[in-house]
């Protein structure tokens, strides 16, 4: 391996130690053959497909038994390191929260005031996605402050629950400039701290707000229309996807479809709805 080849591969290897990843699965039947091996002539290897992974086919089998729809959902491409690798043993919300430090691993960094790393109970049986911090998050540096957060609040108490009973957090962790939605990179980027969370919290059951939250989780394109309301399943754990309650704020029109969708979720949960005063 040449020095610049070194050099690339080293950095990679500090940006998944960062994320506290240290265990690689080596794909033996795509790994080339070592390059002083090959005979003069014969054509050389690309140097990515020395990590290549698997695709992890037991999570969308298992998600097409969960929704027929569900068989639709493509496996855009193969899975990242961070997929490929086992859970992090003994991992923390802490832990996750240090890894991130002052993170500049994209660039939503450049106008960010927080980092929103997420919030409520660490041992939530139900967490709420979202797709990244707006004005207000960006300010306080918690999820779901402003307009839409009141909303999600009183959803979450219609549902017979506290704010702090469950846990609140978004794909990406800084606020993308003038709201827009987070792109690919940045997505690719962060996603594994929130799935850090969610294997260090391992709910009974994901609410996906809003279609990025949603098509992140799934590495789909599909319309949350779609696919709204009906369970999936994200790692072996159920997801439903609805709407984002700033949506809702536009539209009040579909409170009723997000609350029947929220009504399936408290019929998982065992929750009854708490008596009207
Ligand atoms: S969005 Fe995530 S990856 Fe990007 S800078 Fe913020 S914490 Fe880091």
């Amino acid at each position: 391996m040449n020095s610049e080849s070194r050099a690339r591969v080293e950095a990679w290897l500090q940006y998944f130690n960062d994320l506290n990843i240290s265990s690689f699965y080596l794909d033996r039947f795509s790994a080339p053959t070592a390059p002083e091996n090959i005979p003069p002539g014969e054509p050389r290897p690309k140097p990515d497909t020395i990590f290549a992974v698997k695709t992890p086919a037991k999570d969308f089998n298992s998600l097409a038994q969960a929704a027929p729809l569900a068989a639709a959902l493509p496996v855009v491409k193969s899975a990242s390191l961070f997929e490929s690798s086992n859970r992090i043993e003994n991992d923390t919300l802490e832990r996750i929260r240090e890894d991130i430090g002052d993170c500049k691993r994209c660039k939503l960094c450049e106008q960010r005031t927080n980092i929103v790393f997420g919030s409520g109970s660490g041992k939530a049986e139900l967490v709420f996605i979202g797709e990244g911090p707006g004005h207000d998050e960006d300010v306080q540096g918690l999820p779901f402050v402003g307009r839409a957060g009141k909303l999600l609040t009183q959803m979450i108490e219609a549902m017979g629950l506290r704010r702090d009973e469950v846990y609140i957090c978004n794909v990406v962790k800084c606020r993308p400039p003038q709201n827009r939605a987070p792109e690919p990179d940045e997505v690719e980027t962060c996603s594994p701290f929130l799935f850090r969370q969610l294997a260090v919290i391992h709910p009974k059951a994901i609410v996906c707000l809003g279609a990025t939250a949603f098509q992140s989780l799934m590495a789909s394109k599909l319309s949350i229309s779609r696919l709204r309301g009906q369970w999936l399943d994200f790692r072996g754990t159920p997801m439903l996807a609805t709407y984002h309650p700033a949506y809702l704020l536009r539209n009040p029109n579909a409170k009723g479809e997000v609350w029947d969708d929220l009504k399936k979720v408290m019929a998982h949960l065992g929750l009854k709805p708490p008596a009207r005063r």
